[in-house]
């Protein structure tokens, strides 16, 4: 058994000072039972606790390490920026760089504005495409979450799927009555929504793979149904690219299903490990962002240099190492394959799911592909599993409805070990 005296005795401390013990629900360990363990450092695929106790990682921070933690190469780059000042709010050649960058990997993307997380880089998206088309309604998918912004806590996933509340307190009903939800991987739903609102729909929001139920696929021709309806109707196309950004391709889901979305949003990897988001898209609309145009948006530490210089140098990594995507989709196919086997073997009721370097074990038998299919999962029995698999040094998502994450840093001697620890438990 592990020893989690320091973890046991911070989260007592914690619980007195900060809600939950956690400054971000899902890091609790609520719907898994236990309690939180404290992270102090961490390198390439391993992470390490207060205790001494070494995990292989499979949250990646849930998302930014994909060339695994504490690389020497964006650390050294974050040093020497250090050097030169914190902050400065004001115009930097980082930013210039940055936007150059993407605009570079990321053909649909024209122009960008870098902000603070995800969830600002969603909440900009949404306002600037109601100020582009002049329209109030959004349509979003059950179970996928966009941040936490007011109109875009309704049937979210992550850590609202778990926490059992339609939504949040708190958020007057008038932030959410332009918000519409369809059903993942039915383009009838979505039809219906246009047909009822006909004119009064700015744009669908849509993680192009669902990665805050689970992981669920979009379904040959759902991305593609999307923009077709939202050229017919005049309404933009959102993509939540958070989790799959630089993750699925280089160019992430756009790239991978050839889709050209008219506004995409970044989180998470973009950062390299900084709190950085960012939105971008066609130049027509997203000149209409201040101060050129009447959609205003602002922050005072966005394109912070040491975020952006992380960003950079991680995102530069990337597109010179094209065999970074060949190694962790590889490693993607075998973790899953591996699982897929000790389900049949046997004989056990769960269902797997998965793209690329983001895979899912479901503890239910029916096929996954929506909200619906998701919520019906057994996370009791997610929960035991999670707990065993955390003794045993592999740290997963503590819910059920969270992705694993591989890094280029992860090896097929780790993938094996997790695998073997999964079958050690079935058995
Ligand atoms: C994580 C996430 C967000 C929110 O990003 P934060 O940086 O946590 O605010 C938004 N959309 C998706 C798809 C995400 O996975």
């Amino acid at each position: 058994m592990m020893k989690t005296n320091i973890s046991e005795s911070l989260f007592e401390r914690a619980v007195n000072v900060i809600p939950g013990g956690v400054n971000s629900p899902v890091r609790a360990f609520n719907s898994v039972g236990g309690k939180p363990r404290f992270i102090n450092k961490a390198k390439g695929a391993y992470i390490y606790d207060e205790d001494g106790n070494k995990y292989i990682d499979y949250i990646g921070s849930w998302g930014p390490m994909i060339i695994g933690h504490n690389d020497d190469r964006v650390i050294e780059a974050v040093k020497k920026q250090m050097e030169n000042g914190l902050s400065y709010g004001a115009a930097t050649k980082l930013e210039v760089e940055m936007a150059e960058l993407i605009t570079e990997i990321v053909p649909c993307v024209e122009m960008i504005r870098m902000v603070n997380s995800g969830t600002e880089a969603v909440m900009s998206a949404i306002r600037l495409a109601r100020g582009f088309t002049g329209r109030d309604k959004i349509v979003k998918f059950e179970g996928c979450y966009h941040g936490h912004a007011d109109a875009l806590l309704v049937k979210a996933g992550s850590g609202v799927m778990t926490e059992g509340v339609p939504g949040s307190r708190g958020v007057p009903a008038g932030c959410v009555n332009d918000t519409l939800t369809a059903v993942y991987n039915d383009l009838n739903s979505v039809e219906a929504l246009f047909n009822e609102y006909k004119n009064k729909i700015a744009c669908i929001i849509v993680e192009p793979v669902a990665a805050n139920m689970g992981v669920v696929v979009p379904n040959k021709g759902f991305l593609q149904g999307l923009r077709k309806l939202c050229d017919e109707n005049n309404a933009l196309l959102i993509f939540d690219e958070v989790i799959t950004g630089f993750r699925l391709k280089l160019d992430g889901a756009s790239g991978y299903f050839n889709i050209t979305p008219d506004i995409v949003t970044y989180g998470k990897i973009i950062g390299g490990g900084m709190p950085v988001g960012a939105y971008g898209g066609k130049k027509e609309i997203m000149k209409m962002v201040s101060p050129v145009g009447e959609v205003y948006q602002a922050g005072t530490l966005s394109g912070n240099p040491i975020a952006m210089r992380a960003g950079i140098t991680q995102l530069s990594i990337l597109k010179e190492n094209p065999d970074i995507y060949d190694k962790i989709n590889s490693l993607g196919i075998k973790l899953r394959n591996g699982i897929k086997n000790i389900i049949d073997k046997y004989n056990i009721a769960c269902t797997v799911n998965g793209i690329g370097s983001l895979s899912c074990l479901y503890f239910s038998e029916i096929p996954v592909d929506n909200y619906c299919n998701a919520g019906k999962s057994d996370t009791e029995a997610f929960g035991k599993y999670f707990n065993y698999m955390l003794n045993n040094g592999n740290y997963l998502g503590p819910s059920q409805f969270e992705a694993m994450f591989i890094s280029a840093a992860h090896t097929k001697e780790q993938i094996e070990k997790t695998i073997s620890d999964c079958e050690n438990y079935f058995k």
